[in-house]
């Protein structure tokens, strides 16, 4: 019989609805949800190939497996011995060494559901905060910029502001290719308003920037002497709003002070750009009736993160670019559910709801709602921080669900030897060929998008609802199921009671986690499956009695701070972590493609997907390459002081003299070699230990091959 359910895409933080068909048990096709306000029925090349994604099991983890010594080959074992093998060791661990002698890694591609049943897990009943995720190496930058700022987490926009801006600021932000879905809205608002003005802030010229009205193609880290600059000259125009600032910001005179020091010139010296490309975007930006900033890892993925954040949300408090249509600073979510682990506080640094692990107040709220009592006080170790302890056998025991680190970390060379030095790991995966399943001890069978339900929260703060179209194949289970098995195992061992984790479906799972925000400023207590599936996916915070979600916030100039005052922070520019020299001159810059996603687990299953880039590349300025002898499809060696990969070279003039760029998708499987991050540096941004992904020193020379 042929079925269709209404579910949402498993890719980017768009988070657009789809409808999935199926026949058979077996999911034969999707359309674009017509329905949704993400993208009214629009896909893209990665959201249109999900089904092809999920139709082989060729690849696919079909049963638990065990193995008993390192070096051993893992065998097929049944759920129950999983289990009961990683509740036992987990909390054998616990007991020996105490609660942050275990760690948990997670991912923004879990739902909510499953989300918040592992965060339970570790900071309710181990009593620990080491539990993170790959989120961190996405948008904890834009999570902290926005506390520090606004007093809360979350963006102040929503994806209406797209046809409404006049001037669209894109700062660290390929959208043609990482949001495809937006960029197309975008794109249309263009054409039908020649008002409209692009200011593409970017040190590649991407199809993006070639479209822009202004690209700004700085050098790589300057973007906060780049908004400082600008701020300079809104203030030397004219183009604030002292009366918005007077009334609803502190912090503005400390600020003023600190870009005396980034007058246009200075500022376009440091960006490496015109002093008069600097003015006019600052013009644009400050004149504008409404101007949006879109941004992404450009500026979250650094050293500095937080600080290119503030400097941004800087200008649109200045310039009271925020709390009206079309106008904020709009922090796009790379993941499909970044937002909502934010929400379940599914990272080392929150709690639950928002909550802070620092305010004994908050810990005391969540102690009651979970009926628990001791809920640690120390932050947890965030992602980098936390397979050094792995490393450095501190942590002894580690479980990592839906994410592959053996790829995606900086400097994966480390996480290879922390993995292989654990004591115990346990990997949670729906694919058997990632690079971090071969240091599993007890491999874990997941579900798949497609085979099972939940929600996500997309970039504009909007819950959605996922839903299973087929069973999942051999004895895969949901996330939350599995974590759920475990957790009341090892609540039997730690403890004479069981009551944690009464879980029986993702709906239990959500109504716990929604009473959990009531009073809260994401408040969903108005908002159940039943409301999902009537009024179609709503925006938070949607409070009991609420009719609907909430569009902006801010608009009446009261922030989320104690005295609700939006804070200025002044942010002198700093330089990335780690400068080129002469051994290693080349600044290395990486990002994504259009059709590929994150470390391929699925993307790399469908072989459409490679004609837009069948190989990756690294690129490089011709100019560069002459000087080198190389020339376009040379093997090339990229290395950095920590590792190095041997790629194929793009000759480009979209790239600066002195700038490199490669891919981040290959990875083991495709290449020998783990990737880009063999080269990366794992300096963190200090607020919000997010690493420096998008810049380090390299060399690059002809591959020296037998
Ligand atoms: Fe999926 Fe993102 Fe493409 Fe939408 S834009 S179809 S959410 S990958």
């Amino acid at each position: 019989m042929k079925t269709v359910t209404r579910s949402t895409c498993c890719y980017c933080g768009v988070g657009c609805g789809v409808l999935v068909e199926a026949e058979d048990g077996r999911i034969t096709g999707i359309a674009g949800d017509p329905d949704h306000p993400a993208n009214f029925g629009r896909l893209c090349t990665k959201g249109r190939s999900l089904p092809l994604t999920v139709q082989s099991m060729t690849g696919r983890v079909l049963h638990p497996e065990i193995r008993t010594a390192r070096g051993a080959k893992r065998e097929a074992a049944d759920w129950t011995s999983a289990l009961d093998l990683v509740a036992q060791r987990f909390a054998q661990v616990i007991e020996q060494h105490g609660p942050d002698a275990v760690a948990f890694y997670i991912s923004g591609q879990l739902l909510t559901e499953d989300y918040y049943v592992f965060n339970k897990l570790a900071k309710g009943l181990v009593k620990t905060n080491n539990i993170d995720t790959n989120s961190r190496l996405c948008m904890s930058s834009a999570v902290t910029g926005y506390k520090k700022a606004f007093g809360a987490d979350g963006p102040p926009t929503c994806y209406e502001d797209l046809e409404l801006a006049q001037t669209v600021l894109f700062a660290g932000s390929n959208m043609a290719y990482a949001h495809p879905v937006l960029f197309r809205r975008l794109e249309e608002a263009k054409a039908a308003n020649p008002d409209v003005r692009w200011i593409v802030v970017d040190p590649r010229r991407t199809d993006m920037a070639a479209m822009a009205d202004l690209h700004l193609a700085i050098q790589p880290g300057t973007d906060v002497a780049l908004f400082n600059g600008m701020l300079h000259h809104l203030i030397w125009e004219g183009l604030l709003d002292r009366a918005y600032i007077d009334a609803h910001t502190v912090g503005f005179d400390a600020l003023k002070a600190l870009v005396r020091e980034y007058p246009p010139r200075v500022a376009a010296d440091i960006c490496g750009i015109e002093e008069h490309a600097l003015m006019q975007a600052a013009e644009w930006f400050g004149a504008s009736p409404a101007a949006l900033s879109l941004y992404c890892m450009g500026l979250n993925q650094s050293s500095h993160g937080t600080d290119k954040n503030l400097a941004l949300i800087n200008l649109h408090l200045a310039a009271r670019q925020l709390g009206k249509p079309g106008a904020g600073p709009f922090s796009l979510t790379g993941q499909p559910n970044a937002m909502g682990g934010r929400e379940v506080g599914g990272m080392a640094t929150m709690l639950a709801a928002h909550r802070d692990i620092g305010n004994a107040e908050h810990r005391a709220e969540l102690e009651a709602l979970w009926g628990v009592s001791g809920l640690s006080d120390r932050p947890g170790l965030p992602a980098v921080e936390m397979f050094e302890a792995v490393r450095n056998g501190k942590i002894k025991a580690v479980w990592i669900a839906c994410t592959n680190p053996v790829h995606s970390m900086p400097d994966i060379a480390r996480v290879r030897e922390a993995l292989a030095r654990a004591e115990f790991v346990v990997v949670q995966e729906a694919f058997a060929q990632t690079d971090t399943v071969p240091y599993a001890d007890v491999l874990l069978p997941a579900a798949s998008w497609g085979e099972k339900s939940g929600t996500v929260t997309n970039s504009e703060r909007r819950i959605s609802r996922v839903q299973a179209a087929v069973d999942a194949p051999g004895e895969a289970k949901p996330d939350w199921w599995i974590v759920n098995e475990v957790a009341r195992r090892i609540e039997a061992r730690l403890s004479s009671m069981s009551t944690l984790f009464p879980f029986d479906s993702p709906q239990a799972v959500f109504d716990e986690h929604r009473a959990l925000t009531v009073g809260r400023d994401l408040d969903i207590g108005g908002l159940s499956y039943a409301t999902l599936e009537a009024q179609g996916p709503q925006q938070w915070p949607f409070a009991a009695g609420a009719a609907h979600g909430q569009a902006r916030r801010y608009a009446d100039g009261t922030f989320a701070t104690g005295d609700g005052r939006a804070r200025f922070h002044a942010t002198p520019y700093l330089p990335v972590a780690e400068s080129v020299d002469a051994r290693y001159p080349f600044r290395l810059v990486t990002g994504r493609l259009r059709d590929q996603w994150h470390g391929m687990s699925r993307t790399g299953r469908v072989g459409a997907l490679f004609a837009h880039a069948p190989e990756p590349a690294l690129t490089m300025h011709r100019t560069d390459a002459a000087r080198r002898g190389l020339k376009d499809g040379d093997l090339v060696t990229v290395a950095s002081r920590r590792g190095a990969l041997v790629l194929p070279l793009q000759v480009s003039d979209d790239v600066a003299s002195g700038t490199v760029f490669a891919p981040m998708h290959w990875n083991g499987q495709f290449l020998n070699s783990g990737g880009i991050n063999e080269t990366t540096v794992p300096a963190v941004d200090p607020h919000s230990a997010q690493p420096e992904l998008k810049h380090a020193a390299v060399r690059v020379q002809a591959a020296d091959l037998p």
